[in-house]
This record gives C-alpha cells, sequence and structure tokens, in this order.
C-alpha cells in the first residue's frame, strides 16, 4: 500500500483526530513562513521582533512589522489545504479537533467558506492568538484590530481605554500559551489515536508536544510537510510534499479512490 493511502486509512479508521499546522499550509496562499526565505523583514529575524522584550524597546518598529503582516494577510486567501482540514472538522467520524500555531485566521476563515453559519465545529483552537486582534499590554483587555496604526511616535501607537499600549494579541517568544486554549488542545491530543501534523518544523514548545501527547498515549503520527522536520522519525506516515496537494487527497473519504 503507497504512504498515502495507507496515512488515509488511519485517518478515516480513527475515532478522534487531533490536527496541528504551522506556517507551511498556509505558505501557499503567500503568508510568508518565519524559517524560509521570505521571513526576513528588513533584515531583521521575527525571533528579534515577536518578543515582549523587542516590544518594549522599540513599540514602533513591532508595530510597523505586524501592520506589514496584517496587510500580507489581509490580501490573502485560504487554500485547499485550510478548505480540505475544515471538511474533515465537520464530519462525524473521525471526530476531529483542528489546533493551529498559525495567527493568520485562514482556517477560520475556510471554516466559515465550507461550512457558514455552522463553522463551528471547524473553526481552530488557535494557540498562538490571532493576528487580527489587539489586547492591552496593561489590562488584558481584547478589541478587534485598530484598521490604521501610525508608527510615526510612541505617542502615536493605539491605546486601550486604561491607556496601556495596545498589542498584537498573539503569543510571543518567551510568553505562555492562553492556558485554556492550550489544555484544550492537550485533551484532544491526548483523546486521538491519530495526530496528523501539516507544515510546521516542530520546533516551537509547547506546541511540538501536541504529537508527542498523542504518541505517549499510544497514537500515531502522520505529518505532511515538504521537507523532514525533528518529528519525521516519530511518524507512522511522512508524506513529503505540499499542504495543498497532499491535504485534500488525505482528507478524502477512502472509498473515493
Ligand atoms: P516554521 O516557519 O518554523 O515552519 C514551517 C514548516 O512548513 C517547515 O517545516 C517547512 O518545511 C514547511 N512547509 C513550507 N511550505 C510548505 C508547504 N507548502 N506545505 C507543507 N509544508 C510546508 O513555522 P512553524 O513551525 O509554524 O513555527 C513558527 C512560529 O511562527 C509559529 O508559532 C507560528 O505561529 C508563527 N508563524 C505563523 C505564521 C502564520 O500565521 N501564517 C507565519 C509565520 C510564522
Ligand atoms: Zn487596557
Amino acid at each position: 500500500m503507497d504512504a498515502l493511502r495507507r496515512a488515509r486509512a488511519l485517518l478515516h479508521d480513527a475515532d478522534r483526530v487531533v490536527v496541528l499546522t504551522g506556517a507551511g499550509i498556509s505558505a501557499e496562499s503567500g503568508v510568508p513562513t518565519f524559517r524560509g526565505p521570505e521571513g526576513l523583514w528588513r533584515r531583521h529575524r521575527p525571533e528579534e521582533l515577536a518578543t515582549p522584550e523587542a516590544f518594549r524597546r522599540d513599540p514602533c518598529l513591532v508595530w510597523e512589522w505586524y501592520a506589514w503582516r496584517r496587510s500580507i494577510v489581509a490580501g490573502c486567501a485560504p487554500n485547499d489545504g485550510h478548505r480540505a482540514l475544515a471538511r474533515l472538522a465537520l464530519l462525524d467520524r473521525p471526530r476531529t479537533t483542528l489546533v493551529t500555531q498559525n495567527v493568520d485566521g485562514l482556517h477560520h476563515r475556510a471554516a466559515v467558506e465550507v461550512a457558514g453559519p455552522d463553522a463551528g465545529r471547524a473553526l481552530p483552537l488557535e494557540v498562538h492568538g490571532a493576528i487580527h486582534r489587539d489586547r492591552c499590554s496593561r489590562c488584558g483587555a481584547r478589541t478587534p484590530a485598530v484598521a490604521e496604526v501610525s508608527t510615526s511616535s510612541p505617542e502615536a501607537l493605539p491605546r486601550c481605554h486604561c491607556g496601556g499600549l495596545l498589542r498584537p494579541d498573539v503569543v510571543w517568544f518567551g510568553e505562555a500559551l492562553d492556558a485554556e486554549v492550550l489544555g484544550a488542545a492537550f485533551e484532544a491530543a491526548a483523546e486521538a489515536s491519530v495526530c496528523l501534523v501539516v507544515g510546521t518544523s516542530a520546533l516551537v514548545y509547547p506546541a511540538a508536544s501536541i504529537p508527542e501527547i498523542t504518541l505517549g498515549a499510544g497514537g500515531v503520527v502522520i505529518e505532511v510537510n515538504t521537507d523532514a522536520t525533528p518529528l519525521t522519525p516519530w511518524a507512522s506516515v511522512s508524506l513529503r510534499g505540499t499542504a495543498t496537494s497532499l491535504v485534500p487527497a488525505l482528507a478524502e473519504a477512502p472509498s473515493s479512490g
């Protein structure tokens, strides 16, 4: 049996599935990954900008970078990989939980595209937050993203009604993840007999522990990635190729070929 058919059978024989996605699934929608050649912005590495220290040191620079990333995401649309995962999550069996490290909102948009008002079950757990929301760096209040961010000076940056500086509602390197969202993702990982990992280098913890939890509970991992990752040796099936070509083929029911 070839690898794709084996993976498809594993996925559809499972009662519960957890899916973990990373920047690779959105790469073909035009959202650059952090580690790919387009990850750099004005010669800054994302690891230098996506930190609380960077925001304290130079909030205008960090906001400029997010304004640029927001403009990229606004010009992008979900792809066949996002849509196939939304359809999978709408099935009764396997019962599927989508967990994403992406902040771009494309899984959410795909779910709404595919299922309209019934999108609920196909909405992902966004463990690293969402780029289209703001959060107060002082009181934590969440608000929809400010439409136009003026970055000319710290005084011009958007502020909360409490006076605190607003920031994008994403989790930065060195910050804790939302305990409730992460807890739900870990629970889904422990209950799943299959963890499907798509387009992530599987390096950033604690999200990277999701496949480890499924493995530890006796489940298996299926990986979709253009390259080998630290997770590859642990995967029962590792499919090498793009998310848009492989995920739709994998998610469709085995009887369809
Ligand atoms: P990453 O950049 O470290 O890894 C991307 C992975 O995707 C790589 O392993 C690469 O081989 C693979 N890949 C690239 N193109 C692919 C394709 N077309 N099909 C399948 N696989 C492909 O990203 P990461 O592992 O998600 O971790 C980086 C962190 O950066 C995460 O926390 C994430 O939240 C954040 N991030 C998010 C976005 C986004 O929201 N779209 C973009 C960049 C980074
Ligand atoms: Zn506030």
